[in-house]
């Protein structure tokens, strides 16, 4: 046996917890021809194995939901628990990046490490916060919980790639934010990709035209190539926000279904 083939293979699960309507135009830089419906959803991700319950990212809040107009589904702390998992249970929980859907409920982790590129926090804490156009995707308040807990010995910092631990790594992407990355993750089908907003929808990468929110154009760019680069196939490049991924990939259960899909025993 060589050394890949001993990585550690892990279980991964998209959790959906929220969704909102939107049109097509809304989600491509420079609008969009066809004027029809295109919701997004709102995911956080699970990886199992190896000894180790990781998460990347920690969704939103009920009242951060109100507050932005967005449909909550159910609480991602409280979906993990119906799955199963207890958030005292997990060890690490990746931060792909401080916008608001994907680094909030901090506090309800009272055991994890907390894993995020340098630029990150520097970005969400720095000059261009004055901006409110570059702010608007974040909440202080989770900006501020992340730094208590830097205060805590909680957050680990890094610069570029990074292993978590065997058979699971994080890519410094920038773009949409200064310090976004990405995981890729081995599984039983090789290596999976989950992009988060890297790639919002899997149009935005196929037809290489980004998502309107964005901090560095071309790092948006270049990060369509390393999705590429990183992932088995194409197909195994899992989109952070798109409802297809609900469609492509089957639920652990019926219990589960339009809520939680496998995303590690199937190439779609
Ligand atoms: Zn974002
Ligand atoms: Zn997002």
């Amino acid at each position: 046996m060589n050394a890949m083939t001993a990585l550690p293979r892990y279980e991964v699960y998209a959790l959906r917890y929220a969704t909102r309507d939107a049109r097509r135009p809304s989600h491509f830089i420079g609008g969009d021809p066809h004027d029809a419906p295109m919701p997004m959803d709102y995911y956080l991700w699970l990886v199992r194995g190896n000894g180790r319950t990781v998460l990347v990212d920690t969704g939103f809040t009920a009242e951060v939901a109100r507050q932005r107009g967005r449909t909550f589904l159910e609480s991602p702390v409280a979906l993990l628990q119906r799955f199963g998992v207890e958030a005292e249970a997990i060890d690490d929980i990746i931060l792909s990046h401080l916008h608001y859907d994907h680094a909030g409920n901090l506090p309800a982790f009272p055991r994890a490490a907390f894993h995020v590129q340098d630029e990150e926090v520097s970005y969400a804490t720095g000059r261009y916060m004055c901006h409110h156009r570059l702010r608007h995707g974040y909440e202080v308040d989770d900006v501020v919980e992340l730094v208590r807990l830097v205060y805590k010995d909680r957050v680990r910092f890094y610069q570029g790639d990074a292993e978590l631990m065997p058979g699971l790594t994080m890519h410094r992407i920038g773009g949409h934010t200064a310090g976004l990355q990405c995981v890729r993750v081995n599984t039983a089908n090789g290596w999976l990709v989950l992009a988060s907003d890297t790639a919002h929808f899997y149009e935005n990468m196929e037809s290489q035209r980004p998502f309107p929110t964005v901090f560095h154009m071309g790092d948006m760019l270049e990060g369509f190539n390393t999705l590429r680069e990183l992932a088995s196939s194409p197909r195994q490049i899992v989109p952070g926000h798109d409802p297809q991924v609900m469609h492509r990939y089957p639920p652990p259960s019926e219990a589960f279904r339009g809520a939680i899909v496998r995303l590690d025993q199937i190439v779609p």
